[in-house]
């Protein structure tokens, strides 16, 4: 998030620009060992984790742990020095993050499973320098000088001042290859507060958004009818190649074509829907100047496959395994970008505590279980009241009502605590 730091009434903010890196093959090698071995860094790292006693993890010692493989294994060596400290951070993070309830535990990466990302921590290194109306250059540590497009004007070389610089990098590999995602820092001036209307905003199982105003914001598939069956045919195409394949086999040529082909197909429907989201997600932060979320959080919602859902039905096959997670994490991704676009604009994103959005009646509070009608639609079972209508509006509207009626939860370093009071699960014990 963004927003800290006010001083003089500036903010620092911190937004991110893509770029598509121009590799020659050498280069995709040497890259491809770095992400290896930042990889087995980070597994070195948990490896090492899990085998001491809990008084013995410090950050002296995991930092101890790292120069000595570095020292031993020259494979690891390729990796930046900064780039392994990096590695580390997020490493801690990631544990962070789980004790206080935003993530499951870390794991170990697996080779195939893992998106390969390098850290370029300071800025300084890049050296990013724009050469053509279309080219820049920046620097990758040993990797050397490296083309890419040039498509917005980046704080760089006599453009860059302290306020407005490029402040570090990530390098990322996808379906599509390596790109670098460069991270800026900028003061601006705060911007004056937003007097917008307040909404509620439920992440819908029969719409993708609902507000409490009664729209919806759905979208069109994010694949084609096409596009959506030759997925169907590689993926089938790779389950019959590995039924047929011997344990302890090479993944054959032709088997590893078509996982890229998947790959490909797969990155076509993630950038359409993270193009989506980000066009959703500004227009909402420019209409409204207070945005309120359900706080869902992504351990939560991949637990639970019947907790979360109260009406039984088809739809629980379509939110279960890897819709559900993919579910959750766009979901996730939508309160992020709502977050800092929102603070931005000088509005505010509350976020109310979840339980029973779905079961409560907007208009008369009756609490029934299972008062959906099916996915879409909400009846009221209170005779007296009777409310029918969108089951996510409704849901939509309970999250507006909470905020108004107070439960707006503690941001920041309260936030664990709170959230699982309200989720009546005892609060995680202080470490
Ligand atoms: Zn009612």
């Amino acid at each position: 998030m963004s927003g800290q730091g006010a001083q003089q009434g500036l903010v620092k903010r911190q937004f991110g620009h893509r770029a598509r890196l121009a590799l020659a093959p050498s280069q995709v090698m040497a890259l491809d060992a770095q992400g290896h071995a930042a990889r087995a860094t980070w597994n070195l790292l948990h490896d090492w984790w899990l085998m001491l006693p809990r008084a013995k993890r410090t950050l002296a010692a995991a930092d101890a742990v790292i120069r000595q493989g570095r020292a031993e294994l020259e494979w690891l060596g390729v990796l930046p020095a900064q780039a392994a400290q990096a590695v580390l951070k997020s490493y801690f993070q990631a544990w962070k993050n789980c004790w206080e309830g935003r993530a499951g535990a870390p794991e170990f990466k697996a080779r195939f499973r893992t998106r390969m990302s390098i850290d370029i921590p300071q800025g300084r290194d890049l050296h990013v320098v724009r050469v053509h109306r279309r080219w820049g250059m920046v620097n990758i540590p040993k990797v050397g000088r490296i083309r890419f497009r040039w498509t917005r004007d980046l704080p760089a070389g006599k453009h860059a001042s302290k306020g407005h610089r490029i402040t570090g990098a990530r390098l990322v590999k996808d379906a599509v290859g390596w790109h670098i995602a460069f991270r800026i820092t900028t003061l601006a001036s705060a911007p004056a507060l937003h007097c917008g209307p307040e909404v509620g905003i439920d992440a819908g199982i029969a719409v993708p958004l609902a507000l409490s105003d009664g729209e919806n914001i759905e979208h069109a598939p994010w694949l084609s009818k096409k596009e959506e069956e030759r997925l169907l045919y590689h993926e089938r195409r790779a389950a019959r190649r590995k039924a047929y394949r011997t344990a302890g086999a090479r993944t054959s040529r032709r088997l590893q074509q078509t996982y890229d082909q998947i790959a490909r197909i797969r990155a076509t429907a993630k950038r359409r829907r993270e193009d989506w989201q980000h066009k959703t997600t500004t227009s909402i932060a420019e209409v409204y100047g207070t945005v309120v979320v359900e706080a869902l959080h992504i351990a939560n919602m991949t637990r639970s496959a019947k907790g979360t859902i109260e009406a039984p039905g088809s739809q629980i096959a379509q939110k279960a395994g890897l819709n559900r997670s993919i579910l959750g994490e766009a979901w996730g991704r939508t309160v992020r970008l709502l977050a800092y676009k929102v603070a931005d604009r000088g509005g505010v994103l509350a976020e109310v505590p979840a339980p029973g959005t779905s079961q409560e009646c907007h208009r008369c509070h009756t609490v029934t279980p299972g008062s959906r009608r099916n996915q879409a639609e909400f009846v009221c079972r209170n005779p007296a009241c009777g409310w029918e209508g969108n089951a996510d509006t409704n849901a939509a509207r309970i999250v507006l009502y909470r905020y108004r009626t107070g439960h707006a939860l503690v941001p920041a370093a309260g936030r664990a605590v709170v959230r699982r009071a309200a989720n009546g699960v005892k609060p995680a014990t202080a470490r």
